[in-house]
């Protein structure tokens, strides 16, 4: 029987639409019905399970599931024994200690003695130890954020993103404790041919997150700017040159991390680029 990988993405929720997109911007061709439990690709060795979040760390560590796409918030909260494979630049949110507004705050040893809702105990009581902070950390499942409001704590530990979730319930973020984004974790103890199968999908994934994170750059310039030219960009090995149908003119083409992206094309117009565009990349490999 042909060896499959298997990988747990999360069933529905906030990480599911952007997993399944990365897999299939992979090229990995699979019918997407989230009302299965799983589902295999007809192009590539690997089937997809669906289960929530919570459960994923557990089973990639039993091996229930080779691979499993979580956030990291997940993977640290669940102490399993797993590889951390591969950080991949969605979900990203983090988690915060909030407070009632109208409450006056001092510093992280305001919660000294005071209770913290959350459903992340671990990663808070870690963060309170490091802290030299004493508190009653109440575990409570879901809708954390109403926990002060109703008398069940000072204050809370929760995912935070934009923050309109905290003013909504009348609460303000006080401290930032810890940074998350979607990770690919896999069992310790893959066979030869799922690393295999496991090396084919990381270079894929690499491929499309480098894409992701650079654009093509266009631009024309006379040819006495070139040398200058292109000693602002550097390109994935050197810039193409091309000559234009304008007498003493060329195009040139390269390659621009997204980072840099807006310092570099105020240099480059000040070394007398024209003309310039900016082209999303699909994939890359390098
Ligand atoms: P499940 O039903 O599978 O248990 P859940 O309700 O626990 O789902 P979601 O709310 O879908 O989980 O969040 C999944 C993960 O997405 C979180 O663990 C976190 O890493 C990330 N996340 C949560 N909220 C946000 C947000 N507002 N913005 C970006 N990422 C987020
Ligand atoms: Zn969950």
């Amino acid at each position: 029987m042909e060896t499959l990988l298997r990988i747990a993405v999360q069933k529905s929720g906030r990480l599911s639409e952007d997993s399944l997109k990365l897999f299939k911007e992979c090229g990995i061709k699979f019918i997407n019905s989230t009302k299965k439990l799983k589902s295999a690709s007809h192009n590539f060795p690997v089937e997809f399970l669906f289960l929530r979040d919570d459960d994923i760390p557990g089973y990639v560590e039993d091996g229930v599931a080779d691979l499993g796409i979580v956030g990291e918030n997940v993977s640290a909260e669940k102490q399993k024994e797993v590889d951390l494979i591969k950080k991949l630049g969605f979900s990203k949110c983090r988690l915060s200690l909030a407070i009632p507004r109208e409450v006056e705050y001092s510093g992280v040893t305001f919660f000294e003695g005071k209770s913290i809702a959350t459903s992340y105990p671990v990663i808070l009581g870690e963060y309170l130890a490091k802290q030299g902070v004493t508190c009653d950390i109440q575990e409570i499942s879901g809708s954390v954020e109403i926990a002060p409001g109703i008398g069940l704590a000072d204050g809370i530990c929760d995912i935070v993103s934009s923050g309109s979730t905290l003013i909504g319930n009348g609460l303000k973020e006080v401290e930032k404790i810890y940074k998350s984004e979607a990770v690919l974790i896999g069992n310790k103890n893959l066979s030869a041919e799922k690393k295999e199968i496991l090396d084919k999908l990381t270079f894929r994934i690499d491929a499309v997150l480098s894409g992701k994170s650079n654009k093509y750059v266009l631009l024309n310039a006379p040819n006495d700017a070139i040398d200058r030219i292109v000693s602002l960009l550097p390109g994935m090995r050197s810039p193409t040159i091309v000559p234009l149908a304008t007498e003493g003119w060329s195009s040139i083409h390269s390659v621009i991390n997204e980072d840099e992206f807006w310092d570099k094309i105020e240099e480059l117009r000040a070394a007398g680029a024209e003309g310039v565009l900016i082209v999303p990349i699909e994939k890359m490999i390098s």
